[in-house]
């Protein structure tokens, strides 16, 4: 399989860190508890994914993620025949291993699939909870504790590639963005170990750089590239090529944008 899953049992990881900004611990637990679906749409690198993983240790279940690109099909998420050892097997995609086992099956970008996955999702989706599984003629109703989470990132989707409203309007859906700036400043330290008074100059740098967005950015600097430039920085790298590395070369390739960047950088340091 070309995609990248990730299964991971509750018994071998902690909790992962997650500084929460507002509701979004009880809306997960209570769309899990009420079997509903949940849709997450924000920015990159704004915690989307961290956020997944801490709730399903929180809720002390398995996670399964699939990171979706523009060639991931149906198949992809449900399982295929496949030759092992002289014998044709059927193999279980993360997709229905989840509805199988119970467990939180996360879809990151789930618009960049195929069209057919679609398809899959809408009876797993409404009240009937089913996974139709063409291939080994089997129906699987999903278990109490199977929970489908997925994200999108509506800022740069292309009309052609946003969720078509029946699709959309089967999710409980969150709007995540960049954390203020305390908690920002508090998840940069924790992640770096760079001093708090430090970091709070990076995020107020950063609030700064993503006022260009739209201007000549397609999107403004995420909590992630922040993280990076903090890690940077402890390890020992000066500042601004620190950030220069992080905050500029990886938002853009414009010359002249690039040079905006960093005269906002060195006004700050
Ligand atoms: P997304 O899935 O939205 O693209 P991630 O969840 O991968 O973003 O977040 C990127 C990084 O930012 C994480 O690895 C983590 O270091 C940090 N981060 C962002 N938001 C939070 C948060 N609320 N609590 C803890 N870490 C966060």
């Amino acid at each position: 399989m070309t995609l990248s899953t990730v299964a991971a049992s509750p018994a071998d990881r902690e909790i992962p860190y997650y500084d929460s900004v507002g509701n979004e611990c009880a809306m997960f637990e209570h769309a899990y508890a009420q079997r509903l679906p949940l849709l997450l749409k924000g920015p990159t690198g704004c915690g989307k994914t961290r956020f997944v993983s801490h709730m399903a240790a929180r809720l002390g279940k398995p996670l399964f993620t699939v990171s979706c690109h523009d060639d991931l099909t149906a198949a992809d998420l449900t399982g295929r025949y496949l030759l092992q050892g002289g014998e044709t097997r059927w193999v279980d995609g993360p997709l229905t291993r989840a509805v199988r086992e119970g467990g939180i099956c996360y879809l990151d970008e789930v618009v960049e699939a195929r069209k057919d996955v679609t398809v899959v999702l809408h009876p797993l989706t409404d009240d009937r909870r089913l996974l139709p599984l063409e291939r080994t003629g089997e129906l699987l109703e999903a278990p109490d504790d199977f929970m489908l989470v997925v994200s999108y990132n509506p800022g740069y989707q292309h009309i052609l590639k946003s969720l078509k409203p029946s699709t959309r309007q089967r999710f409980v859906a969150m709007t995540f963005d960049f954390p203020p700036p305390k908690v920002e400043r508090d998840i940069v330290a924790r992640e770096s170990g760079l001093e708090p008074d430090r970091c709070a100059a990076l995020v107020n740098l950063a609030a700064s750089l993503r006022a260009m967005k739209g201007q000549d950015l397609e999107e403004g600097i995420s909590t992630r590239l922040l993280v990076y430039c903090a890690t940077l920085i402890q390890a020992g790298m000066p500042i601004r090529d620190a950030a220069r590395a992080t905050l500029v070369e990886p938002l853009t390739d414009d010359a002249d944008v690039q040079e905006g960047l960093m005269e906002a950088v060195q006004a700050t340091f």
